[in-house]
């Protein structure tokens, strides 16, 4: 089994996540991948933040006949704050030791990984695919891991990854980047604006039926 863990705090989820994790999950052949909304994200505005509850339904509802895409409310089963780590060891000591578990995330989350709960421990806990566009944050990364993680991580330009010797593996992969953000979603929501084409219909409808970010 191949699991990939996509967590972030889809407030709202929208096309850009979506389109990065259909890609994710085609190139590494992933078996399922969850999409995990944080319950309490530590490193987020509690501001404009809607209800976990909320979030996973639209996350939910986006994943709806998407093959292999689904949505995982564990993090809404733990108390405040919600950490990674604790996701991680979960799936860890849950799933068969031979599957492989894949943790998702952007390069954006991912260069500021030093400041996230054990995040050496992260890194010996699953894999991570780190998706990435070609620019000057990418060039750095080799020099962010280095400083930050752990100066035994080896460079393997065939598979575009940096293999360390205890540790599993982080994977650049490069997505087709939306320009879209929840931040930019929220802003056109209280300014009455459309969000058609940026959230998948479903979840259009959930945040006018609920009012959320008004
Ligand atoms: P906000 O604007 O509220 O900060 P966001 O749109 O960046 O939110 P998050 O839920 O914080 O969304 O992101 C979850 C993960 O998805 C992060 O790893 C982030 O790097 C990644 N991500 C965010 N936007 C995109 C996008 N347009 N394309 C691909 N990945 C994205």
């Amino acid at each position: 089994m191949r699991l990939g863990l996509f967590g972030g705090s889809f407030n709202p989820i929208h096309l850009g996540h979506l389109r990065a994790a259909v890609e994710v999950r085609e190139a590494f052949n992933l078996d399922r991948l969850l999409l995990i909304p944080s319950a309490h994200p530590p490193h987020k505005e509690r501001r404009d933040m809607a209800e976990a509850i909320d979030r996973l339904k639209m996350v939910d509802l986006a994943v709806q006949n998407v093959p292999f895409l689904e949505a995982c409310n564990i993090e809404l089963t733990r108390p405040a704050p919600s950490y990674t780590i604790d996701t991680l060891r979960y799936f860890h000591n849950h799933s068969d030791p031979r599957s492989a578990i894949y943790f998702v995330v952007g390069i954006d989350a991912f260069s500021e990984i030093n400041t996230w709960k054990s995040y050496r421990e992260l890194l010996a806990t699953a894999h991570f695919i780190v998706m990435t566009r070609p620019g000057p944050r990418v060039k750095n990364l080799q020099g962010f891991i280095h400083t930050n993680i752990s100066s035994q991580y080896e460079y393997r330009p065939e598979s575009n990854e940096y293999r360390h010797p205890q540790w599993y593996s982080i994977f650049c992969f490069d997505i087709t980047h939306l320009d879209i953000s929840a931040t930019q979603i929220r802003e056109k929501v209280r300014l009455g604006r459309s969000i058609r084409f940026l959230v998948p219909d479903a979840v259009e409808y959930f945040i006018m039926k609920k009012g959320l970010y008004k």
